[in-house]
């Protein structure tokens, strides 16, 4: 079959790489090159730990915060409270307990196969030295602190995930440049990281390519129906690419597409924010969660990149760039020796559903389209079983993980 991928981030590559193993010929469809969305410039985390929600126990009461400081680690631009309201109600709504416990198992199932999933893409595309397994670490300024988070790490561990409690003294030994700061840790060793996400994302992307892939640099506007299935997918311009399947993978802006193969979907973007530190001058081995300050530290190829920050802005306001400059004050006061004197800003739009899990399954309006967005904070890490899984759907082989509370129709 030949099956159009529109986007080609992480999800998209990912999902057209399982594809083309099975011997499906690939269009990608795309104005923009490859990782030059949200896929270029996020923390680089692949955590199998990552599997809670955003949306966590107790978490309306932060709500009048939100709006009050807009420089706070979560954000609503008053502008745009209005327009994010009604998806702010889903989103607390499935951030009670039972919800959470349910989000957070889905999420394990898809996050717990990080690596087998990626190995052999990256083997394939030359590219394996891009992914590190070199751990993760939650750090925190005390013991006691950490107890405020203890009912979601417990979570983590009921799920499979291994975490190691470290003490100051071997935190320190860990990572020197924590000493002081930070006096206890939990250590994630089987996480891993992209030594950087744009260049895995187009190593993926440009293997794909020489395995045949065509790529048309144009945005999709629809589709043109042979009945039920999808014929072609539509150009802006008036041109069309002829295909027999299509699957989604447009992150943030898929919403439009989707609702003309399916019921209407709450997809919003949260925004975030990252500094990369080109002059970086530490010795992080980890990548390291500072969990007070909301914000990941990941020793990259390019630098240290410093990322964090939600903002519900939607996807046409300006960056704002002061967010950054928060993350960068941050990193200052976690490493005050850090040489901070050559740095990049960046902002990039999560493709978020208010219960945190992304939307992978059939098309409800189409017999050969299929659904893979709204990744948000997991994106990296859910994409390459995202993309087994969507060859398993295409294929009609039997899925390895419980996609049920994926499902497109779960929003009624
Ligand atoms: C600050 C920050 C830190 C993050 N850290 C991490 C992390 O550590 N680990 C992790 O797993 N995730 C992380 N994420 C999330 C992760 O980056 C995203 O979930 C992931 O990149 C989404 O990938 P995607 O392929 O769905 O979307 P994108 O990379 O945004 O790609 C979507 C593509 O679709 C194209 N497209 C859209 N509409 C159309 C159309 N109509 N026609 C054709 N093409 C279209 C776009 O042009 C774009 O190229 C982070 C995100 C941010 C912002």
């Amino acid at each position: 079959m030949k099956i159009a991928v529109i986007g080609n981030g992480i999800l998209g590559s990912c999902c057209a790489a399982w594809l083309q193993r099975d011997g499906h010929g690939v269009v990608f469809v795309d104005p923009l090159g490859p990782a030059e969305a949200t896929s270029f410039g996020n923390a680089g985390s692949l955590s199998p730990s990552a599997c809670l929600p955003v949306g966590m126990p107790g978490m309306w009461k932060k709500v009048p915060g939100w709006l009050l400081d807009p420089l706070g680690p979560l954000s609503v631009r008053w502008r745009y409270a209005p327009v994010a309201a009604p998806w702010l109600l889903r989103f607390l709504r499935a951030s009670g307990p039972a919800e959470v416990v349910r989000i957070a198992t889905a999420l394990r199932g898809l996050l717990a196969p990080i690596f087998e999933c990626y190995e052999p893409l990256l083997q394939r595309a030359g590219g394996t030295g891009l992914m590190r397994r070199s751990g993760c670490l939650y750090v925190y300024s005390s013991a006691s602190v950490a107890r405020q988070w203890q009912w979601g790490m417990d979570l983590r561990r009921s799920l499979g995930v291994a975490l190691r409690e470290v003490g100051e003294e071997e935190l320190a030994a860990l990572e020197p440049d924590l000493r002081g700061r930070f006096r206890f840790g939990l250590l994630a060793a089987e996480n891993g990281s992209a030594t950087d996400p744009a260049a895995l994302t187009r190593a993926i992307f440009d293997r794909c390519v020489t395995d045949g892939a065509e790529v048309v640099r144009a945005r999709a506007t629809g589709f043109r129906r042979n009945g039920t299935e999808v014929a072609a997918v539509l150009l802006e311009g008036g041109r069309e690419v002829a295909c027999d399947g299509v699957v989604l993978a447009g992150g943030a802006w898929s919403a439009r597409l989707a609702r003309q193969l399916g019921p209407s979907i709450p997809l919003e973007t949260q925004r975030g924010y990252h500094v990369t530190v080109a002059s970086n001058n530490l010795g992080l081995r980890h990548t390291v969660m500072a969990v007070e300050h909301n914000m990941m530290v990941n020793p990259m190829s390019m630098g240290l990149r410093l990322a964090g920050s939600v903002e519900f802005a939607g996807l046409k306001a300006p960056a704002n760039l002061a967010r950054a400059d928060v993350l960068l004050a941050r990193g200052r006061e976690m490493f005050p020796h850090l040489d901070t004197s050559r740095t990049t800003s960046w902002m990039g739009h999560r493709p978020c559903l208010p219960d945190s899990l992304p939307v992978i399954g059939p098309a409800p309006r189409a017999g050969n389209a299929w659904f893979a967005f709204g990744h948000g904070h997991v994106g990296m890490c859910g994409a390459a079983s995202t993309g087994r899984e969507v060859a398993n759907l295409v294929a009609g082989r039997a899925p390895e993980i419980d996609l049920a509370p994926f499902s497109p129709l779960r929003f009624g």
